[in-house]
């Protein structure tokens, strides 16, 4: 047997139709939806990252402003931009890219991003609305993980659900939508005992750990759906995710690719949750 390949392009297709529909109704409103990347790194691969955001918006016809702050950025310029852009009527999205310079508090920072704009759900008021049931931006990787187990129709309520890593960015929002979804959630992590346990027990295994091949056969249950949020670079320079894609595809019955699968997801979510910001603030009181 081997496991069926559930490919994050068609979902991030169908989230761009969605984006695309917004789109359309704000220019007819006259209205630009717009959002902003701060970034302070000369990091490549946020680099590589920022460009395919702003590649992602010129397409939707969402304008994007990036704003690079270089390396040497200090936290009062840091502050000073998030504080201009929170202030902006004009701005529907803002994204705080990381890394940040060193010595520079990421969570000070995040908490200047009003949750309405806070696309990518960084804000810790964001996670704690989240947590309380209302409405908030999840952080985007969590969502995109939910959009894609929802795009290939596994089913959540009821289900058991292993969660490994337990990071505001993936594991922790993640339990918190999984929860919102009626499913039974472990949430695993480097100081848990007997990992293959929790999961061999799951009928979805999400992995978010950042550790290549932490993930193999003996942890996933014979027809499970496994989840692969990992990025990790091989010997050979390849990407690859935390899931032996090759040990697990023997058990497990659906298995993301990395890449081509939750992180393809997450920009096109960036920009579907940027036109819902808009949308939200262009209706008029009556
Ligand atoms: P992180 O902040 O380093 O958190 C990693 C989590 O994994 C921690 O909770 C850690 O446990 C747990 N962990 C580490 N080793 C473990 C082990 N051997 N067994 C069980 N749990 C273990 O990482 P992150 O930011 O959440 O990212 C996780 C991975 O997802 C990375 O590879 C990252 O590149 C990737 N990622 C991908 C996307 C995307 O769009 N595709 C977006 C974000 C992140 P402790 O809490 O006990 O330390």
């Amino acid at each position: 047997m081997s496991a069926q390949l559930l490919q994050g392009l068609p979902v991030a297709r169908a989230l761009r139709e969605r984006t695309a529909q917004n789109v359309a109704q704000l220019h007819g409103d006259g209205i630009v939806p717009r959002v902003a990347v701060v970034v302070a790194t000369d990091n490549e691969s946020t680099g590589w990252y920022v460009r395919s955001i702003a590649q992602q918006a010129a397409k939707a016809s969402i304008h994007c402003d990036v704003l690079d702050l270089g390396a040497q950025a200090d936290a009062a310029e840091l502050t000073a931009a998030l504080r201009a852009l929170a202030a902006d009527d004009q701005v529907h999205g803002i994204i705080l890219q990381t890394p940040l310079p060193a010595g520079v508090d990421a969570a000070q920072l995040v908490r200047l991003i009003p949750p309405e704009k806070d696309v990518d759900g960084a804000n810790p008021l964001s996670f704690g609305r989240l947590a309380a049931g209302m409405p908030a931006f999840a952080a985007a990787t969590a969502q995109a993980v939910i959009e894609v187990l929802d795009h290939y129709r596994i089913p959540l309520a009821g289900e058991d659900v292993a969660v490994i890593g337990r990071s505001m960015v993936v594991g922790k929002p993640l339990a918190q939508l999984l929860l919102q979804r009626d499913a039974t959630v472990t949430l695993c992590h480097s100081r848990t005992s007997d990992l293959a346990n929790h999961t061999r027990r799951a009928s979805v295994v999400v992995v978010a750990a950042g550790r290549a091949g932490l993930l193999r056969s003996e942890h996933v249950g014979l027809g499970s759906v496994v989840v692969d949020v990992g990025t990790n670079v091989d010997d050979q320079g390849n990407l690859v995710g935390d899931a032996d894609a090759a040990s697990v595809q023997s058990i497990a019955r659906a298995l993301t690719p990395v890449p081509g699968g939750v992180g393809t997801v997450t920009t096109a979510l960036l920009m579907l949750r940027t036109t819902q910001s808009a949308l939200e603030r262009s209706v008029v009181p009556a």
